[in-house]
């Protein structure tokens, strides 16, 4: 089998890839950067968000495994102790797949027909650098609301842990092929109304802003990516036909993520 390692660039995580790179060659496995079977990041869930754009394009092909040198992640889920068991096991026998929903947003501009084309595993916010941000919000295709305030948020099930829970949204099982869109202080008065409530959409519900101000910059970021927009006329999220594909070697059940990361992780 093919792997490859991605790091964060800390001298904890980088022993530790050299460490996992040397057991997984011993046990005959092939390191390989262009075509990994298994992609394995080390550090946190920010590097593993990047591993994930890193191979973007093989997602048929390739899954996913992350090892945290911080605290617990929700994607990187295995700790450094672990990793003689983790290598036994990646060695050892064919593995299981679990798969994760994403999401698909395409960014159109005002003056064109060729719109850009993105995948999140967290999520996509937008934001305005110019004060308030303005967008109609639509959702499969009829005008739900016109929104005036810090910003949107549109994630996935795996990332409703993430900016998704900051902002006050569900947390979703990634088993719900689902999208959230979540508010950031929205305006409310006598003039100005949105729902407030964060909204759950289904597979093939299209959710659309569309920014009422032309001309003005548009802050939109992907995941841990961000870039300034002008002149755009329609942001478009779906649920994705891709999904992550994630290595799994032993249980370790969302919910327990959950408790673990934002409760307690006492054994007891
Ligand atoms: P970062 O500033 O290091 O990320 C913020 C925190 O979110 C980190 O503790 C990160 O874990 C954690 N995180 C990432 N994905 C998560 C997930 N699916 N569930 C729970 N926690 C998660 O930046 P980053 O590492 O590049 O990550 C980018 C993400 O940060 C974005 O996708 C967004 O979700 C999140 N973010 C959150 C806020 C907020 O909560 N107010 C604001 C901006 C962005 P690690 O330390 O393990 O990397
Ligand atoms: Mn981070």
């Amino acid at each position: 089998m093919r792997f490859c390692i991605l790091s964060r660039e800390d001298s904890k995580s980088k022993v530790i890839t050299s460490r996992m790179r040397q057991y997984l060659e011993d046990f005959a496995l092939v390191y390989d950067k262009e075509e990994p079977e298994l992609v394995i990041s080390v550090g946190g869930d920010g590097t593993f968000l990047e591993a994930f754009h890193t191979y973007r394009h093989r997602l048929k092909d390739t899954a996913f495994i992350g090892v945290h040198t911080g605290h617990l992640g929700f994607y990187a889920d295995w700790v450094p102790e672990e990793i003689e068991k983790l290598i036994i096991e990646i060695a050892k026998k064919p593995f299981e797949v679990v798969e994760y929903p994403l999401l698909d947003i395409k960014i159109h501009p005002v003056d064109s027909n060729e719109y850009q084309h993105f995948l999140a595993l967290n999520e996509v916010s937008v934001k305005s650098t110019e004060g308030t941000l303005a967008m109609d919000v639509h959702i499969k295709g009829v005008h739900f609301e016109r929104f005036r305030g810090d910003g949107l948020c549109v994630s996935t099930p795996s990332g409703s842990t993430a900016y998704n829970k900051a902002l006050g949204g569900a947390i979703l099982h990634p088993s719900l092929n689902a999208l959230q869109v979540t508010e950031m202080a929205s305006i409310n008065n006598r003039v100005y109304r949105t729902i407030g409530s964060p909204l759950i959409l289904p597979k093939h519900h299209v959710c659309e802003l569309l920014p009422i101000y032309q001309g003005r910059n548009i802050l939109i970021t992907i995941d841990h990516q961000t870039e300034v927009y002008k002149n755009i006329s329609r942001i478009e999220c779906r649920v994705a036909n891709e999904k992550i594909r994630f290595a799994r070697f032993r249980a370790f059940p969302f919910w327990k993520r959950v408790h673990d990361s934002f409760i307690s992780d006492e054994r007891s």
